[in-house]
């Protein structure tokens, strides 16, 4: 028995950042490899810090669904996990034992060698007639004067494609390092040129920004006297799911035998599904069973008719991702949850769908009922903080009191790091009652933004 946990970087701002994570899950899931895939995010919940909290087995494989090594795969991920490991990840990834749990992290996907048989389905994909004696291939990466790793995956793919020989020439070329993309007519001669974006997602870059660039017409423009096919972005290419998979297999190794349930998890959701066979009222949502089956709604719509009904949890998961304005809810328990829907589940998908609803809050309630939660203070989250985020260990307490006043009074949990009192949870008949074991990266950032304000006033 073994869980895939997928690591996305997320957004406090945009719904759609996830999408890419969410859907390569479901992919994963479809296969059937693993008895269970779960998402986690930097900036949404399940956040770094609660998802191993919410895998079924304790046999996990952690995959950093990234394109290149960088900052976020060897500091932040590791460290938010309790993996005790900070720098380059090994070639054969991580294996700890946290909470019970054998934990195995991964390099990300995108340094996978298969990456480039994605790369030379993209480049088909593009220019179908393709004959690599008159054309030439140009994988574009984004390149930083930062970090040499983002380049370094990119002429590997190059070096690996170019020894194949089935195209004239194979350049890898970057937007934000040299050589750069604008050298292309130098640097290839062939009457025809592939360009594939080495890029994790479409967006900014691989949508406007390269193809403003170059002066591309649509997907075969006729530039410098060249035809020039633009192809998708690899990372959203569906073999990814493939490159995941053997990722995972290999990252097993030479334990290949799988764990078994988690005896704590399993035994925080048969206690959730004995109070919701009576009947249960948590946070903002109603679960009512019915012949078999649990109907789930925003307590707000009790005894309303007309609502939408979701039968699936991932079809809930994506209404519930953002409020009734279209604005994105990072954190799931923020008191914006949209009313309006009704979704319908049978046991195994109940889980689901609550999960996606208030993920890691069965699990935590539950601790914290059994007296078994551990809280972390503020002052240990903030020092732990890198990057842009560091300089929330200075923030004075009384900053830090009035940010999450704000913050954390729209959210329905209780403050358990900042000293307030839980003696019960909706476990207990108390449906407002969740606990908060630890600052979220929402409050830290806006905790950051409000040293960065009160330092431009003061002229600093
Ligand atoms: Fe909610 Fe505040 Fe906890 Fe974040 S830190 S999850 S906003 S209570």
């Amino acid at each position: 028995m073994r869980s895939l946990v997928l690591i996305g970087h997320g957004s406090h701002l945009n719904s759609e950042s996830a999408s890419a994570v969410y859907r390569y899950a479901e992919l994963l899931r479809e296969k059937g490899t693993f008895d269970e895939v779960i998402e986690g995010y930097w900036k949404e919940e399940p956040s770094l810090r609660q998802v191993l909290r919410t895998v079924s087995f304790t046999d996990v494989t952690v995959i950093p669904m990234f394109i290149s090594e960088g900052y976020f795969t060897e500091t932040v991920i590791p460290r938010e996990l309790g993996l005790g490991h900070q720098g380059p990840v090994p070639k054969d990834g991580i294996a700890r034992v946290i909470g019970g749990r054998t934990v195995r992290y991964t390099l990300p996907y995108g340094v996978h060698p298969a990456m480039s048989d994605v790369i030379l389905d993209r480049a088909r994909e593009a220019c179908p007639d393709l004959d690599g004696k008159d054309t030439a291939l140009v994988i574009i990466g984004h390149g930083t004067t930062r970090n040499a790793n983002s380049s370094r995956v990119v002429y590997e793919n190059a070096d690996r494609i170019r020894a194949m020989g089935i195209f004239s020439e194979v350049s890898a070329l970057f937007l934000d390092e040299d050589p750069r993309l604008s050298t292309w007519p130098d640097v290839t001669t062939s009457p025809r040129v592939v360009m594939v974006p080495f890029f994790a997602s479409e967006g900014w870059h691989t949508l406007e920004t390269i193809p403003d660039d170059l002066g591309l017409t649509g997907p075969v423009s006729e530039l410098e006297g060249r035809v020039v096919y633009y192809a998708k972005p690899t990372g959203t290419h569906p073999k990814v799911a493939d490159v995941i998979s053997n990722l995972a297999e290999e990252a097993r190794g030479a334990s290949p035998r799988g764990g078994e349930l988690d005896g704590g998890h399993e035994a925080a959701w048969q206690a959730f599904e004995a109070k919701a066979s009576l009947g249960l009222r948590m946070g903002e949502i109603l679960i009512t069973p019915h012949d078999g089956l649990f109907e789930v709604r925003h307590a707000l719509d009790e005894g309303r008719d007309f609502l939408k009904t979701y039968v699936t949890p991932e079809g809930l998961r994506d209404v519930v991702r953002e409020d009734e304005r279209g604005e994105q809810r990072p954190i799931r328990t923020l008191r914006s949850l949209p009313r309006g829907w009704r979704g319908v589940f049978d046991r195994a998908n109940l889980r689901r769908a609550v999960h996606f609803l208030y993920p890691a809050v069965v699990e935590e309630s539950f601790a914290c009922s059994s007296h078994a939660l551990h809280w972390t203070p503020w002052a240990t989250t903030a020092r732990r903080q890198t990057g842009i985020y560091a300089k929330v260990a200075s923030a004075k307490p009384d900053l830090v009191a009035s940010v999450s006043k704000e913050v954390c009074g729209s959210c329905l949990r209780t403050r358990l790091w900042a000293g307030e009192k839980l003696p019960k949870t909706f476990f207990d008949g108390v449906p407002g009652a969740l606990p908060c074991a630890e600052a979220c990266t929402l409050l830290v950032a806006e905790v950051r933004e409000a040293m960065s304000s009160k330092g431009k006033a003061a002229g600093h």
